[in-house]
């Protein structure tokens, strides 16, 4: 089975200003879906949205901010009122800002807690309603979460990044028993490491260095890489859930 039965799909994409969102909603505009690009970063979703326009597929860039609850509402209206149901969504915003538990950055917990989790969950809310009528009506309907493989492994300066990414990856295995008997898919997708703009935002001179060192160590995951797991698990035949995905460079232990 290749990719073709995602043309057609209406997809909604978070944290598509970079990274793996980006890869991701370019992949699923390729093959015929139409794809809202959601992140805080307009002219970036412009200029992915031109690309994608120029290759033939179709994209709507929506500014968003998802920690701010009428952000999220504004653009699941327009995003309604331009394309209609949406039956693909796929949640990639996200940031990681590490540091020692004794630095008591509470601005950053917050802000990871308020991205990670509740802004994964402003979308769920804004667009359950759509994935739940698709699905009703026998189309496929999807829900994509992207957790970390830090939901799993426990890592010094790390603890709120993974709270927040195992609190994400138990919220999927849950849904999948409200969403999974009326036929939306639930996909909790497990990276581990990859070339983004994630480790861009730490403040830590010290740990940046410890990230990079990991990649030249290891050898990361493009976003690409990813993006292709996630076109493949929603392409599958409707009744075949690829529930939880972990997906590590070869070298990662
Ligand atoms: P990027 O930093 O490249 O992408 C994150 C995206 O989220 C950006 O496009 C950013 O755009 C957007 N974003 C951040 N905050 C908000 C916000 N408040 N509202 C809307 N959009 C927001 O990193 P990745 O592609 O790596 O990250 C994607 C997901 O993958 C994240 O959830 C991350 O935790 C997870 N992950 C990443 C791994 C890695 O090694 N890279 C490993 C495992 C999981 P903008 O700033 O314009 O809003």
């Amino acid at each position: 089975m290749s990719y073709d039965n995602l043309a057609g799909r209406t997809a909604v994409v978070t944290g598509a200003a970079s990274g793996m969102g980006a890869a991701t909603a370019a992949l699923l505009a390729s093959h015929g879906a139409r794809v809202a690009l959601l992140a805080r970063r307009a002219d970036r979703l412009e200029t992915l949205a031109a690309k994608i326009t120029a290759d033939g597929g179709q994209a709507l860039a929506v500014t968003v901010d998802v920690t701010d609850a009428e952000s999220v509402r504004v653009a699941a209206e327009r995003i309604r009122r331009e394309y209609g149901r949406v039956d693909l969504v796929v949640n990639s915003a996200g940031v990681m800002l590490p540091n020692p538990i004794d630095a008591g950055r509470t601005d950053e917990w917050a802000r990871m807690l308020d991205t990670n989790l509740t802004g994964v969950l402003r979308i769920i809310d804004a667009f359950r309603a759509d994935l739940l009528a698709a699905a009703a009506e026998g189309h496929p309907a999807d829900l994509v979460n992207i957790s970390s493989i830090g939901a799993h492994i426990s890592f010094p300066n790390y603890a709120v990044y993974g709270a927040t990414k195992a609190a994400l990856t138990h919220l999927s295995a849950s849904l999948r028993t409200e969403f999974g008997p009326r036929d939306v898919r639930v996909t909790n997708i497990e990276p581990g490491l990859t070339d983004t703009e994630l480790g861009g935002h730490i403040d830590n001179a010290e740990l940046t260095e410890q990230l990079d060192g990991m990649f030249r160590a290891i050898g990361p995951l493009s976003s690409e890489d990813v993006a292709d797991l996630i076109a493949y698990v929603t392409s599958r035949a409707a009744h075949v859930n690829l529930r939880q995905v972990i997906v590590l460079p070869t070298r990662q232990a």
